[in-house]
């Protein structure tokens, strides 16, 4: 049953103090049913200023700056324990903001809970590490806040991206700018107010929905953000890095992909065929490591497609909170016509779809912004959608030769953040893991996270790395401490007559 949706109140978080921003109202849609859920406000520039010197002030601020590793770590769990009990509402928001099925939304904030506990008890067991002494003086490494630091998040899981940055930032003592996307703000919102009911210091965090280049625009280029974490676009990023460049300021970018799935010869069938379509058409393909070019050994291929086929036409495309549904509405009809838009420039460039390939029959659901999920062939890797990020339900699938064969189309792509291989040979495995070019190699498994190890792409697919024990560094400034033993005077100074 759909439950009925209950507004988020129209009010931005600026600098500790809700209030209703000024700017232009976003209209935010059920993807579902393209119906308007409810208005938000548009924040400015000027509510930029005050979130970043609200900010500053409440990092400087004893209460918080010399807090104590476990005593500041008390705080993300109080934040993780206000998510838990909020996180119904949280899953349903996101839900009835971007259409995922609830089953996914519901796992998303169990992850963003599992990241805020994992931040706090990184916090408590990160040793500060002496290092190995060159002369007559202790040294060792001080790890700092930066001060405010900004984050900008995309639009397809708010309440994880959300807290894989709240959390390692609030955790390295700094206060936190954070802009949702345009169409999804509702989830960031909720979160923030279970954030600050919890109990953390006003100030510390501001959460300013907007447009890109107003809000967004504004964290990046203010003197008071000492760092930009940024999850989104290549494009978009690629400008971030510009003029982070010019204020000389660090910023860690989780940018785009199009990720090879391998199915060897000798691969588990029946386990490759349900990975292959967990890969690409869970989250209706919205994910920035979607699997979404297929390489099959080319003695296997038609016998594995003919199977994916099949089994993909069974999945079932309706609305998120049907507990039926494996893939839900696109965010946004905007994006849906984009993405119809490259499955029709796959049909130009000579592809030939096996299925989906267009919006379901279904009456029930011709209002909202679905489409089926769709497996092309036929192409070249150096097809335009082979090569470009298409975000959605949309996998093409090439053959391969050998080894060296897979190797180089793999490889062949502006892009590096993910990758899947699928055989039972750990041997091949292990050297083809080597030799592809992207932050995560999965064997014989895909989508598979755990907030322990870092995560982050190569290439064109960003710069840095977030999660694991070092996530909360990435936040800090580091220092190096010197602390003299001698007792004599420096010999270089001419002694006293
Ligand atoms: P986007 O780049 O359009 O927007 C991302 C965020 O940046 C939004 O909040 C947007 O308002 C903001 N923004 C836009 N212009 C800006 C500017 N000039 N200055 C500052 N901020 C600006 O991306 P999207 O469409 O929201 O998300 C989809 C993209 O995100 C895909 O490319 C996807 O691969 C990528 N993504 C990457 C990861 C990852 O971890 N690598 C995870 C999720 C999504």
């Amino acid at each position: 049953m759909i439950p009925a949706f209950t507004p988020v109140p129209d009010e931005a978080l600026v600098g500790g103090k809700w209030r209703q921003a000024d700017g232009p109202k976003t209209l935010v849609l059920n993807p579902a049913t393209a119906t308007v859920l409810q208005e938000v406000s548009q924040c400015s520039a000027a509510d930029v200023d005050e979130a970043v010197a609200r900010g500053a002030e409440a990092a400087a601020d004893p209460a918080w700056r010399d807090l104590l590793p476990h005593q500041r770590a008390r705080y993300l769990h109080a934040i993780a324990d206000a998510v838990e009990a909020g996180g119904d509402r949280l899953a349903e928001l996101q839900s009835f903001n971007t259409g995922k099925a609830l089953r996914e939304t519901k796992a998303l904030v169990a992850s963003a809970i599992g990241t805020f506990r994992y931040f706090a008890a990184v916090l408590e067991t990160s040793d500060e590490a002496k290092t190995t002494s060159r002369g007559d003086y202790v040294t060792w490494v001080k790890h700092e806040p930066i001060g405010v630091v900004g984050a900008i998040a995309p639009w397809n899981s708010p309440v994880a991206s959300d807290a894989q940055k709240i959390a390692p930032a609030l955790a390295a003592g700094n206060a936190v700018v954070l802009k949702p996307a345009e169409w999804t703000p509702l989830v960031s919102l909720a979160l923030a107010r279970l954030i600050m009911d919890s109990g953390l210091p006003a100030g510390l965090l501001s959460v300013l929905p907007g447009r890109g280049s107003v809000v967004g625009d504004a964290i990046v280029r203010h003197p008071g953000i000492g760092k930009v974490s940024f999850t989104g676009g290549t494009e978009t990023g690629r400008g971030i890095a510009h003029i982070a460049a010019e204020k000389l300021m660090p910023v860690s970018l989780e940018l785009g992909g199009k990720s090879p799935t391998m199915v060897l010869d000798d691969a588990d069938i029946e386990q490759a065929v349900a990975g292959v379509m967990y890969g690409i058409f869970s989250s209706s393909g919205q994910s920035c490591i979607a699997g979404s070019r297929l390489f099959v050994a080319e003695s296997l291929y038609d016998e594995f497609l003919e199977k994916l086929v099949a089994r993909t036409k069974l999945l079932t495309v309706g609305n998120g909170f049907d507990d039926a549904t494996r893939v839900g509405p696109l965010v946004h009809p905007k994006h849906r016509d984009s993405v119809a838009a490259y499955v029709d420039l796959a049909r130009e460039e000579g592809g030939t779809v096996l299925c989906g390939g267009s919006t379901p029959d279904d009456p029930a659901l011709a209002d909202g912004s679905y489409y089926l999920p769709t497996i092309i062939d036929g192409l070249d890797n150096s097809a335009r959608v082979c090569q470009e990020e298409i975000f959605g339900p949309v996998l093409v699938a090439m053959p391969f030769r050998d080894e060296e064969d897979l190797v180089a189309k793999a490889n062949d792509s502006v892009f590096g953040l993910a990758s899947g291989i699928w055989t039972r040979d750990y041997r091949r495995a292990l050297r083809l893991a080597d030799r592809i070019q992207a932050g995560t190699v999965w064997i014989n498994t895909y989508k598979a996270f755990s907030i322990s190890t870092p995560f982050g792409g190569v290439k064109e697919s960003g710069l840095d790395t977030e999660k694991g024990r070092e996530g909360i560094a990435a936040y800090s400034r580091t220092k190096g401490i010197y602390l003299g033993m001698s007792d004599t005077p420096n010999p270089w100074a001419p002694s006293a007559p």
